[in-house]
């Protein structure tokens, strides 16, 4: 890891335990990994006729997660959503970097935040190869690396009239344990411990990504709800799409709510993680085969139609197929804000 002039000598301490993590992590991706921590620069040496994959995500305290959030969920989940968007574009993860700014060095925080990243470092293969520390109020940058088969990382924009639309898992979850935590709703106890870890230790759906390359016409994570995040698939494909409220999928928890928040917090809320995708009906069979390989619940959930106006448009059908009016609508089409108030 890189320190700049404005570093401190404590600093330096943070980077040497970043690196005692990094350099302790051996695995397959390391291949595609030439250089590592401890030059000016790593060095990827992508698999032949691959194309490499990018991206960041800034976690800020107060807005992306509490103040005083567990370190070590912290440290898992940060490059877990990351890893959610390599698996997004159907990539496989190579590396990651990690810039984070402390507003003090605390060893016991610094410790445990390392062992939660360093786990979601080791069960995705992902290893650690640079960044930078600071000091600041607490933010943790995190860029990470992929690699896909040339031509074949899936994008937002091919969705085509016609295709289904799925979606991973189960949705709203998060948005439930989020609820309960800020008081909105009374969920008891047992019922907020089956579904904690989906806001705290999101699953990136890796192996599904690359099991939907050739198959996915389009596909993106859910981090900001899913029917807010559709609408990207829908603006980058220039499509409509008509959706079947009662269809999506959510877990036994969240079907204990009332049926307005069940689908209030499935369709719009945020910090899933599941990919939602499109694909032509003749891949119906395909992708209910890796349904089963994965044992991950894939769900069609609805229908990509031709673009009619000016504004990409979610049809949202009710239980009957009839369609629900703006005003009706409106609460499942907004994205969830993260913390902002
Ligand atoms: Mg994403």
């Amino acid at each position: 890891m890189s320190s700049h002039s404005k570093s401190l000598g404590e600093f330096d301490l943070i980077e040497r335990f970043f690196k005692t993590g990094a350099n302790s992590l051996r695995t397959t991706a390391d291949s595609a990994i030439a250089l590592g921590i401890g030059d000016d620069c790593a060095l990827i040496r992508p698999p032949a006729d691959e194309e490499i994959a990018i991206t960041s995500d800034m976690l800020v305290e107060g807005r992306h997660f509490f103040a005083g959030a567990d370190p070590e969920l912290l440290g898992r989940k940060a490059l877990a959503v990351n890893l959610s968007d390599l698996a997004a574009m159907g990539a496989k993860p190579l590396g990651f970097t990690l810039a984070i700014a402390l507003p003090m060095v605390d060893k016991i925080w610094l410790e445990a935040f390392s062992k939660g990243l360093f786990a979601a470092s080791y069960d995705y293969s992902c290893p650690l190869i640079g960044g930078d520390t600071t000091a600041g109020p607490l933010t943790i940058s995190i860029t990470a690396f992929g690699s896909s088969p040339t031509g074949k990382a899936i994008r937002r924009s091919g969705a085509k009239a016609g295709d289904d639309i799925w979606v991973s898992g189960t949705v709203g979850d998060a948005r439930l344990a989020l609820a309960a935590l800020r008081h909105e709703l009374n969920l008891p106890n047992a019922d907020l411990q089956n579904i904690a870890h989906r806001m705290h230790q999101p699953t990136p759906r890796i192996e599904l990504g690359i099991q939907l390359r050739g198959i996915a016409s389009a596909a993106l994570d859910v981090s900001d709800g899913l029917l807010g995040d559709l609408r990207h698939i829908l603006k980058q494909s220039q499509v409509d799409a008509e959706i079947q409220l009662n269809q999506l999928p959510k877990s036994i928890t969240l079907q204990k709510q009332g049926i307005g928040i069940q689908n209030q917090f499935a369709a719009s809320g945020g910090d899933d993680y599941e990919l939602c995708f499109t694909a032509p009906s003749t891949q119906r069979e395909k992708i209910h085969t890796i349904s089963k390989i994965l044992n991950l619940p894939l769900t069609l959930i609805g229908k990509i139609l031709p673009k009619k106006d000016v504004e990409v448009r979610i049809h949202l059908l009710d239980a009957s197929g009839i369609e629900l009016s703006n005003s009706e609508a409106a609460p499942f089409l907004n994205s969830f804000d993260h913390f902002a108030s």
